[in-house]
């Protein structure tokens, strides 16, 4: 149970370059690192077809919960210092990428800031988010949307396969 002034995040991670499945495992425990930070979860691999861009390889996503005494800017800024550390280099819209790291839920909060949205606008509609979620946190509820068990429902003709625990 987080402290009173601890909070439990989600966090989408994915990567299709440069040993994905490493570049995933060496993020999760990064994230355990964090300061404040403690790591509560972790989901299997899941590998997925590429959204928007097809012209890449697969990529491998999955869903870490972490407990953090971290404000929501200060996580978004520890995670995008973290990409960079992987050594991502942001080229385009939905280009391949070595790691992507998003807060997909952060408690109950709902919010609308200059460059960050809670919840992730996106996460309701993507399978390969749904899915990882789903398994470590069967009860969770995306605000606006509902419980991520329907969300998953809509999304069943998009394919994602767990690839290890
Ligand atoms: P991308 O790496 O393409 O997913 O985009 C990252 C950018 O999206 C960051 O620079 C953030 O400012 C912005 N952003 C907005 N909401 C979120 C969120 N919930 N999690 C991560 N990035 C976010």
């Amino acid at each position: 149970m987080a402290s009173p002034q601890r909070k439990r995040a989600f966090i989408g991670l994915g990567s299709n370059l440069a040993d994905p499945d490493a570049q995933i495992h060496k993020a999760f425990a990064e994230l355990g690192k964090l300061p404040h930070t403690r790591l509560l979860a972790q989901s299997s691999l899941y590998r997925s077809a590429p959204v928007g861009y097809a012209d890449q390889p697969d990529f491998i996503n999955a869903v870490a919960e972490i407990e953090t005494g971290l404000e929501p800017h200060q996580l978004l800024e520890v995670l995008l210092d973290m990409e960079h550390r992987h050594g991502r280099v942001r080229e385009f819209r939905n280009a391949p990428r070595i790691l992507d790291l998003d807060i997909l839920l952060y408690n109950d909060l709902a919010c609308h800031e200059r460059g960050l949205t809670l919840p992730h606008p996106r996460m309701h509609e993507r399978a390969f988010v749904l899915q990882p979620l789903h398994e470590i946190a069967p009860h969770c509820v995306i605000d606006g949307h509902g419980p991520v068990a329907d969300c998953l429902e809509k999304c069943a003709d998009q394919r994602v396969d767990r690839i290890c625990g």
